[in-house]
């Protein structure tokens, strides 16, 4: 009996048509934000006292009083019931992927009977939501199992349908992150003082310096009904059996080709949303692989560009819906194609410019450039460990160390002309750097940046750390993750490399204030050469601009004495290093408690994902794969049954000699399979009495995951020779080629 699911929802695919997407009547700049309670709705609808509050709430971190927030309450309602809204939440980014949120209506009782409409500053400013089935490795004990959710009056709410919802961090009774965000924001604030206190040795007039994000969102889109007729794609988000498809990227041809016509509709709704959600969505372009997209805003203040992209991933899942198409966020949905990942180009700016542009106009201001390119390498040089943990995950660790994606080693590109200004500010003679220019007194021989660093073309695309011109392009983050993972432990490194840095360049200011005294020059800048002469030296071994993903780097990579590290649990780790705990402790960034208890979350899960994958590749092998491939061998017996019947015999064998060896091997390949699967399930019980999450991770991974591959293997090799007609499952060619 033929397939007939599998061919039916082939034939459908192949048969939609493209949504037909009603552009609004406005052009994009005016509906903009129409959803959002941004500036320009809280100066209409608030009061101005309360208008003015919110901005220094907003822009200086000032302390939001009740009143305030019950006049700022009063507002958003209003704006909400004129855009129909009826309900409200607390949105939050617990440690699970994604995010999270409970709807509760405006109505109360008005205590005659009726109803009215409330909301009060209170309900606005912090909410209990039942937070006891939210992962937090046991910091909410069963007595204590609660945790409330406050507002982020930095990220503006904004309406989705009929629901007001509320950017919030989300806190245990006793005060631990439960989240994402919580930390993100401490993370950003110690980044933001140590950065001012150094750019004040250059300019001090600078107020304070914001951490930017501009995250470029790779995912695929497959159709909807293959996708139902996958259980592997539905319950894991990756297929964990497929052959390759006879064609499939080598051609190049997807990459920047023209959008499928499908696809496009679904590209200009979800962007439409998007703007319409203050998302300031502005590249969409095809990825390397057959039906990869990405999309990609103009990056803002890292707390808002993360908000802004979890708020993304989730519309994207909606919209292609919508479309007849999922979108896959999962780092590796394929094999043997190309995985997504999440390019987060990073850089600071103070409230008068980029801080990692290269200005080329005086010495001074190359001299603070170098500064922080050099303690970002610092950062990163001391923490790549801990950076790869930040970016690791059961899912992202299919795609790191592959040869498409960064290597599973942190290091950076700085490009010829930024790796020769350091190397000239390292090795100059100090007479040669500090020249005396008559009146004008010191003169800094630091080189010119040329502005051709904008544009470098000389990009080292399997850097994981690539600096681009006016930015750091940190690129193993995966598809799929909670950007704000990267950020925190990204700009809390920097945070403390500048915070270092200011200590040692002071402590030289004093130690050589006289025998400066009188003599022109200037001591600051004799110090921080001095230190900056230090540091690149220290930091050296994380500067790469070669092959990442040759044999001959992770050797060299090892020398140097970088982290090379490849399994996912024992990465996890670096988050409890004596380094990482002072880190995130000096800076107010996490404690040494919530970094515990982080880790048990992501053991936890770690296990939990293996777990699922190794149980529906269980499945799938016995009620799927095995008995399609018995079927056909059945066929193929009686055939040769018959064959010998009407035949000759030595006629008959000579002509039954191709089935009879496709039926041996179909035997020994369900004979296989069955004693994989049967082994991956006792390789399981002995993993599940491991008490230890850590430990329980770590067999997961050396001992589980390992079996996948091999079982896949049999698999696939059954695909090439089953029956098509029989073949239960949508194959690689039609999941990945049809609109
Ligand atoms: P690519 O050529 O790598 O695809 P794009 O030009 O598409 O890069 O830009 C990628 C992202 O980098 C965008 O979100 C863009 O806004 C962001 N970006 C540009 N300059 C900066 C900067 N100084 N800091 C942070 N992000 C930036
Ligand atoms: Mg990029």
């Amino acid at each position: 009996m033929a397939n007939d699911l599998r061919f039916q929802v082939v034939g459908e695919a192949f048969k939609k048509k493209p949504l037909d997407v009603k552009a609004p009547s406005e052009r994009p700049c005016e509906y903009f934000g129409k959803h959002v309670f941004n500036r320009e709705k809280m100066y209409k609808y608030l009061p101005k006292d309360v208008y003015n509050k919110m901005v220094d709430v907003i822009d200086n971190g000032a302390r939001l009083d009740r009143q305030v927030a019950d006049a700022v309450a009063a507002g958003m309602m209003a704006w909400a019931k004129e855009n129909g809204v009826t309900h409200y939440t607390h949105w939050f980014q617990p440690l699970t992927e994604g995010t999270a949120e409970k709807h509760d209506s405006f109505i109360e009782h008005d205590g005659k009977g009726g109803m009215i409409e409330e909301f009060s500053g209170k309900l606005l400013v912090q909410q209990e939501p039942d937070a006891s089935s939210f992962p937090s490795g046991g910091i909410r004990s069963t007595f204590e199992a609660r945790g409330y959710s406050a507002w982020d009056p930095t990220s503006p709410v904004f309406i989705i349908d009929d629901t007001l919802i509320i950017p919030t961090v989300f806190i245990s009774y006793s005060g631990e992150s439960l989240d994402y965000k919580a930390p993100l924001l401490r993370a950003l604030k110690a980044v933001n003082m140590a950065a001012t206190e150094v750019c004040h040795y250059f300019d001090p007039a600078v107020k304070k310096v914001t951490s930017n994000l501009g995250w470029e969102q790779e995912y695929f889109l497959v159709d909807e009904g293959l996708y139902a007729a996958r259980p592997d794609l539905l319950l894991t988000g990756r297929t964990l059996m497929g052959h390759d498809s006879a064609k499939n990227q080598q051609m190049d041809d997807h990459y920047f080709g023209s959008i499928p016509e499908r696809v496009a509709a679904f590209m200009r709704d979800l962007e439409i949303q998007a703007l319409m959600l203050g998302i300031p969505v502005k590249t969409r372009h095809n990825e390397v692989a057959p039906n990869q997209f990405e999309v990609a805003p103009i990056f803002e203040d890292t707390n808002l560009a993360v908000d802004h992209n979890m708020l993304l991933m989730s519309l994207m899942k909606r919209v292609a819906r919508k479309h007849g198409f999922r979108a896959l966020l999962h780092e590796k949905p394929f094999a043997g194609i190309n995985g997504s990942g999440k390019h987060n180009n990073w850089s600071l700016s103070t409230d008068t410019g980029v801080l990692l542009h290269a200005p080329g106009k005086t010495a001074e201001q190359n001299l603070r450039f170098a500064t922080f390119i050099v303690e970002t390498l610092m950062g990163v040089y001391r923490h790549n460990g801990l950076l790869k943990a930040s970016i690791m995950s059961a899912t992202n660790a299919h795609r790191l160390g592959a040869n498409e994606a960064p290597p599973a080693i942190i290091s950076s590109f700085l490009g010829k002309q930024l790796s020769e200004l350091l190397d000239h500010i390292e090795k100059a003679d100090k007479e040669d750097l500090f020249s005396m220019d008559g009146k004008q007194g010191m003169k800094l021989d630091i080189p010119e940046i040329p502005e051709l660093l904008i544009d470098n073309t000389d990009r080292n695309r399997t850097s994981p750390f690539a600096f681009t011109g006016n930015r750091f392009e940190f690129r193993a983050v995966g598809s799929e993750a909670n950007c704000a993972s990267a950020m925190i432990t990204l700009n809390s490194a920097v945070a403390e490399a500048l915070v270092s840095f200011k200590k040692r360049v002071d402590a030289r200011i004093k130690e050589t204030a006289k025998d400066f005294e009188h003599s022109g020059h200037n001591a600051t800048y004799h110090a921080i050469i001095d230190i900056l002469r230090e540091d690149i030296k220290v930091c050296k071994p994380i500067r790469f601009d070669g092959n990442g993903y040759s044999d001959a780097w992770k050797a060299e990579a090892a020398k140097r004495g970088l982290d090379t590290e490849t399994s996912c649990p024992v990465i996890f780790e670096r988050y409890l290093d004596e380094d990482s705990i002072r880190m995130f402790e000096s800076l107010g960034v996490m404690t040494k408690k919530e970094l515990e208890a982080r880790n048990e979350v992501k053991w936890e899960t770690y296990t939990k994902k293996i777990q699922i994958e190794a149980r529906v590749l269980g499945d799938l092998s016995m009620n799927h794969i095995i008995p399609v491939a018995t079927s056909y061998q059945s066929q193929l017996l009686r055939n040769v049954e018959r064959m010998s019947g009407v035949f000759p015999k030595e006629k008959a064998s000579q002509l039954n000699a191709r089935n009879l060896k496709l039926i041996e091997e179909i035997a020994e390949r369900t004979a296989t399979i069955e004693t994989q699967v049967e082994e991956l399930v006792e390789a399981r019980k002995v993993a599940n009495k491991i008490a230890d999450e850590h430990q329980k991770a770590i067999a997961y991974h050396d001992t589980i995951a390992p079996m996948f591959d091999k079982i896949r293997y049999q698999i696939d090799k059954l695909e090439l020779i089953v029956d098509d007609g029989l073949w239960p499952l949508p194959k690689y060619r039609e999941l990945l080629f049809i609109r």
